[in-house]
């Protein structure tokens, strides 16, 4: 029984997870199994944060003191595939990468090219499962975004060249 009142001691120092509560900065966030990281065009590594209420798998934005930060939503992120999530990532990470180019349709290119230039899409079969995956995504997930299949056939003509 001693074990058990241990057990019991140890789960109530777990934080709980309450709707609305923001954790982080991070700087280096495991998505999909992969290390993953953002610096945006001025140079400026992004600040990354959970937030369990967020409306979406995550989105770009500029904090109050005009840092560039990313903000996820985990739950969400659960429902997709390793390669959507870490796609996803990359989709965030480019509204602050891309500096003046930076649009949706740039930053969706931007995230399939970096997810062939780390090896992640390395094949048509793949790349078609990623975006019959896509295409499942509503377009009004975020706004500015594409109807899904649409979408994903510009992002595939993106990663196409496995060079
Ligand atoms: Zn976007």
């Amino acid at each position: 029984m001693k074990l058990l009142a241990l057990i019991i001691a140890l789960l109530a120092l777990v934080p709980r997870i309450s709707e609305g509560q923001v954790m982080g900065p991070q700087y280096l966030v495991q998505v999909g199994g992969l290390a993953m990281s953002c610096k945006a065009n001025s140079g400026v590594q992004v600040a990354i944060y959970v937030d369990y209420s967020l409306d979406n798998i995550g989105v770009a934005r500029t904090a109050p003191n005009g840092a560039p930060i990313i903000v996820l939503n985990p739950n969400v992120i659960s429902r997709y595939s390793p390669i959507v999530k870490q796609w996803w990532f990359a989709h965030e990470c480019a509204h602050h990468a891309l500096g003046p180019w930076n649009n949706e349709t740039n930053a969706d290119c931007f995230g399939a090219k970096e997810l062939v230039k780390f090896g992640i899409l390395n094949n048509n079969s793949q790349l078609q499962s990623f975006v019959n995956e896509l295409a499942s995504l509503p377009g009004s997930l975020q706004s500015g975004h594409l109807p899904g299949y649409e979408r994903a056939m510009r992002i595939a003509s993106c990663a196409l060249d496995f060079s």
